[in-house]
């Protein structure tokens, strides 16, 4: 019996909680969000999707080098001389073709590494998430629109200038090497005259010498007969004294001899070292 009456006590209790509680709610603000038709006010800086602005983007894959899961793949183009792509809206100059941007959503863990090294602002989280899909290659998203006719184009007017470009270098260098050659030449044809004129030079200062060794032999063998004829004037006495003088005038005369030529073979030698210098 006590038993009894404390379960009809207890489920009494509990109806009447519960019913508290939904007619206290039946007189309060509704929370709930009537999506789609309602949507949330997502908190500022959400991350929920990545988004590029290609006519920003200059191709210096710093997004893609940022990314840790590589989920980012970036392939460029070099533009040709002619080629004006223009500026961003930061006043950077685009110099790339950017024929490929895919972001695999599937992949990215929404750290956004790769928004902030991006120099001109143009990669960034847009608040969508509404891109579920039953194919992860629907998670792929490419930005670049360049088509693959496009992107052929472009490689091959680069591959041309580029072929232009290495023929005009190679010329440049044959013609340099060229004018070296013949400058070398010209050279090696200066240094022989420079050597013939040098060798002449010696052979002239090797003449002079000998010629003033001559000249000093000979001045020195005139003075020697002149002492020989005083000393004979002066008698037999002095004849063995004239003999001495004639013999002291020999000495002088050979030495001069010795010296001139001493001096002929030096200005040879120093010729000779200037010519193969
Ligand atoms: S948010 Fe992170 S994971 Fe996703 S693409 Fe950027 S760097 Fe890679
Ligand atoms: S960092 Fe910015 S500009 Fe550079 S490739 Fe990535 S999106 Fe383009």
């Amino acid at each position: 019996m006590v038993k009894l009456l404390s379960d009809t006590y207890f489920t009494f209790r509990s109806i009447f909680t519960g019913m508290g509680i939904t007619w206290r709610h039946l007189f309060t603000k509704s929370v709930t969000v009537q999506y789609p038709a309602q949507r949330d006010v997502l908190p500022e800086r959400v991350r929920l999707k990545l988004d590029v602005n290609m006519d920003d983007c200059i191709g210096c894959r710093l997004c893609e080098r940022a990314c840790p899961v590589d989920c980012i793949t970036i392939g460029t183009t070099k533009s040709t001389d002619d080629d004006d792509l223009g500026e961003t809206s930061t006043g950077h100059k685009k110099k790339l073709w950017v024929d490929q941007f895919d972001i695999d959503m599937a992949k990215c863990c929404y750290c956004e590494l790769c928004v902030h090294p991006c120099p001109t602002d143009c990669i960034t989280m847009v608040e969508d998430y509404e891109y579920s899909s039953y194919d992860r290659n629907d998670l792929i998203l490419s930005f670049s629109d360049m088509t693959p006719e496009q992107i052929e184009e472009v490689q091959a007017k680069l591959e041309r200038e580029e072929e232009e470009k290495r023929k005009k270098k190679e010329e440049a260098r044959a013609a340099k090497e060229k004018a070296k050659a013949e400058g070398g030449k010209d050279e090696a044809g200066g240094g022989a005259a420079s050597s013939g004129d040098t060798d002449a030079d010696a052979e002239k200062a090797a003449r002079r010498a000998e010629r003033e060794a001559k000249r000093a032999a000979r001045k020195a063998e005139r003075e020697g007969k002149d002492a020989g004829e005083s000393s004979g004037a002066a008698g037999e006495s002095g004849g063995s004294a004239a003999k001495s003088d004639d013999t002291d005038a020999d000495k002088e005369a050979r030495r001069a001899e010795r010296e001139a030529k001493r001096a002929a073979r030096k200005a040879e030698r120093e010729a000779k070292k200037k010519s193969e210098e």
